[in-house]
């Protein structure tokens, strides 16, 4: 089970904002317990990408950083997150090129206008190559 904080998935939809008409771009943090993903916290990223309006290329520093940070606090790098100013809901060809063989979740923003957005999660299925499957999350209240 995916469970999402409600301040993370407010918060990505914040940034995918801020960032248009470029994609945003960050990761997805929190905890990983067996079945369940507890994601708590977003950490936005400089799109370093020479076509930010068209696909998104995460600042290494930026998860350097981070990694480090998380050691610290009991949380790993969980996800990561890009928006799609255009309002596409599928993955890009370049996104399905850069999909890693990791174990992280792919959570897409698809911008439909100012005020209106999808927030959409894709993870890799198992030992397929370039094939992806949407998950189901839950949002966590507080
Ligand atoms: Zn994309």
């Amino acid at each position: 089970m995916i469970l999402v904080n409600e301040k993370v998935i407010n918060g990505i939809k914040y940034n995918a904002n801020l960032t248009f008409p470029n994609e945003c771009c960050g990761f997805l943090s929190g905890k990983r317990r067996k079945q369940l993903l507890n994601i708590d916290k977003y950490h936005p990223c400089e799109n370093i990408s020479n076509l930010p309006k068209q696909e998104f290329k995460i600042n290494p520093v930026c998860h350097i950083k981070l990694q480090k940070k998380l050691r610290s606090l009991d949380r790993e790098v969980i996800g990561v997150y890009h928006s799609h100013p255009n309002g596409a809901l599928e993955l890009s060809k370049k996104d399905i090129y850069y999909f890693g063989d990791n174990n992280l979740l792919w959570f897409i923003i698809a911008l439909l206008d100012a005020n209106k957005s999808n927030v959409i999660a894709y993870m890799k299925k198992n030992d397929i190559k370039e094939k992806f499957m949407t998950c189901e999350y839950n949002i966590k209240y507080e």
